[in-house]
């Protein structure tokens, strides 16, 4: 007879213990904004000042964008994550995009741009520290070389191609507030005079970027930073990205109210990613409620990186191909266009239905690693989807 009373009370003891341990993750998950549709952005980053090759690819990028629409005749969006300068050898000045030199890369962004297919997000004047490099190239030949010739920021070791942290010597030193505050200023602006606007969305070369570099960008008008679901700082003494703390979800604020987004989904041919794996990735989003972000990189594109772009390009239009296909109600957006749906909690993209977000909030917290099996071993689960 007692069983029958402690084991019931028992179990609610033991929910509610589940419950108050990850309420912190619990709650920010309901918080998070429930897409009201499946939602695909290619994101492809270090495109800009570089090899010419790029103006030919970017070209047929935006045919093959082009050629597909979304259920409201969107054409396909790219962000293009844009590096506005280059080196010239020993760094000694530079070149930027709008440089004569360049001027056939600039003109296919902004044909792209103006097609529709092309949204601009700043990823740094250059895709690395010009004083760590210079630093770096003191005491090692292949840094040195590559500054005879600095074409290809890919080519230069990883932990060199953070820009907003020493890591001239490793493990990697901030910078000085002031030295932040001038490159952002002189970026922002530089940007603005290309473009025509400053920076709505920034992405951090290697996701690595500070509060104050956060708070300078903020100032100059930048709303939304591209985050990988956390913040990395620096470099440690192995040149590994470090620093990551909190999980960071979609529409989260930092301390200055710059929106955050998550791209954590990958479409890189060159590593042998498959179109169905892309496909595979926008369809666990959608069931989430999720935008799906895909992260590439021009190196795919470009035969001069390593890529191979005809076969890239293919995979590409047979990802759009796919997701058209399996995902009637897909939407193309550029990621600002995105970030100001969640800020204005805009019911056409955002669902406002309690019941519909209760659902969607169940699935998530399925996933969260070790809750989601407590919660299913304990039933609490199972319980709790009765009421979706
Ligand atoms: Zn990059």
């Amino acid at each position: 007879m007692t069983l029958l009373y402690t084991l019931p009370l028992a179990w609610l003891a033991l929910a509610a213990a589940l419950l108050f341990i990850w309420r912190k993750q619990l709650s920010a998950l309901w918080r998070e904004p429930v897409f009201t549709a499946p939602i695909l952005i290619v994101e492809s980053d270090d495109w800009g000042a570089g090899p010419v090759s790029q103006a030919e690819a970017l070209i047929n990028l935006a045919d093959c964008l082009s050629r597909h629409h979304d259920a409201r005749g969107r054409p396909a969006v790219m962000t293009l994550a844009l590096v506005l300068a280059l080196p010239k050898a020993g760094m000694a000045g530079r070149v930027t995009l709008a440089d004569a030199e360049q001027q056939s890369i600039l003109a296919a962004i902004n044909a792209g741009r103006k097609r529709g297919v092309f949204a601009l997000q700043l990823h740094g004047l250059f895709h690395f520290w010009p004083d760590a490099v210079t630093a770096a190239a003191r005491t090692q030949a292949g840094v040195a070389a590559w500054l005879e010739a600095p074409v290809l920021t890919e080519t230069l070791p990883s932990h060199l191609q953070s820009r907003w942290t020493d890591a001239g010597t490793l493990p990697s030193r901030p910078h000085a507030a002031e030295e932040i505050v001038r490159a952002v200023a002189e970026e922002t602006a530089l940007f603005a005079e290309m473009f025509g606007d400053p920076p709505e969305v920034v992405v951090p070369p290697t996701f690595i970027w500070t509060d104050t570099v956060e708070a300078a960008w903020a100032a100059a008008g930048v709303r939304t930073i591209i985050t990988p679901g956390q913040q990395l700082t620096h470099r440690d003494s192995e040149g590994r990205p470090s620093g990551g703390g909190r999980a960071i979800r979609n529409g989260e604020q930092g301390t200055v109210g710059v929106f955050y987004l998550v791209r954590d989904d990958y479409f890189e041919p060159i590593f042998g990613h498959q179109p169905e794996q892309a496909v595979a990735s926008l369809a666990n989003k959608a069931l989430l409620g999720r935008p799906c972000l895909l992260e590439t990189h021009r190196w795919n594109f470009l035969a001069s990186t390593g890529g191979q772009p005809a076969a890239a390009m293919a995979a590409l239009e047979a990802m759009y191909i796919a997701a058209r296909r399996d995902f009637p109600t897909l939407r193309f957006v550029s990621c600002a266009e995105l970030a100001l749906a969640i800020r204005v909690n805009d019911p056409d993209w955002i669902e406002q239905s309690a019941r519909r977000r209760f659902t969607i909030w169940l699935r998530r917290v399925a996933t969260l690693p070790r809750f989601g099996k407590a919660a299913r071993m304990t039933g609490l689960l199972p319980i709790l989807n009765l009421f979706a």
